[in-house]
């Protein structure tokens, strides 16, 4: 079974995907920590963001493993812990922008749908292509997202948490500046999945959005058993 999360940053992915994953026993792939990842080795590597020829080399030659369970799940680069490294705003920004590469996107993506087929019972994966361009045939679409002021208050309140320094508007304003670069990159850029179950979770609390996305497996996965 497979099962794409698309969505900007902030609309609830990774969190509602690890929920989902350890309801139903599946893998949990966060793409975007991937390109986290990648952009960390191209900051290492002494790279600028704009030598597009040696980041696309180092998105093929490092080694990037997720390991552990979804909650606890570790990020290593070339054998090497960089699970908090990665979360840093710095990180985030560099991420999106090497993520503009189309030879960066074709190694992840190869790389994701190698990952989610090995998946013994399968595997919930999620980021901006998961439904368009990763795995076009998943069984389960969702497309959640939130307005921009929701998804800057959940992240602050998150950064604050975990003790960091920023502010809303700061994070409000990097959110914004991802959303844009994100929807107009041209190769794959981010957008809904035909297919897709859209989910508006401005609003709406984190288990009322769980039910609403175990409904839809539900109803999906009986009507697929009910064609077949
Ligand atoms: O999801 P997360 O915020 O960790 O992703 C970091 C960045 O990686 C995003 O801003 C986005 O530009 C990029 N990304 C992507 N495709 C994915 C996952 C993430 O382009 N499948």
């Amino acid at each position: 079974m497979i099962i794409a999360i698309d969505g900007p940053s902030g609309a609830g992915k990774s969190t509602l995907g690890k929920m989902l994953a350890k309801r139903l026993g599946l893998l949990y792939l966060d793409t975007g920590a991937m390109y986290r990842a990648v952009a960390l080795a191209v900051t290492r590597a002494g790279i600028g963001l704009d030598d597009t020829e040696r980041i696309a080399e180092i998105a093929r030659t490092a080694r990037i493993d997720l390991v552990g369970e979804p909650d606890s799940m570790q990020v290593l680069l070339d054998g090497r812990d960089v699970t908090a490294e990665i979360r840093t705003l710095e990180a985030a920004q560099a991420a999106s922008m090497v993520s503009t590469i189309s030879d960066v996107r074709r190694t992840m993506v190869e790389h994701q749908r190698a990952i989610g087929s090995a998946a013994q019972r399968g595997c919930v994966l999620e980021g901006r292509d998961i439904g368009t361009v990763v795995f076009p045939d998943a069984d389960v679409k969702f497309f959640l997202t939130a307005t921009a002021e929701a998804r800057a208050r959940r992240r602050f309140e998150e950064d604050r948490a975990k003790g960091r320094d920023s502010t809303y508007e700061q994070t409000l304003a990097e959110i914004n500046e991802r959303d844009i670069r994100d929807a107009t990159r041209v190769d794959s850029p981010l957008v809904e999945a035909p297919g897709a179950v859209r989910i508006d979770t401005s609003g709406i609390g984190l288990d009322e959005v769980f039910g609403l996305m175990l409904s839809a497996i539900d109803e999906r996965m009986n009507t697929d058993e009910r064609k077949s």
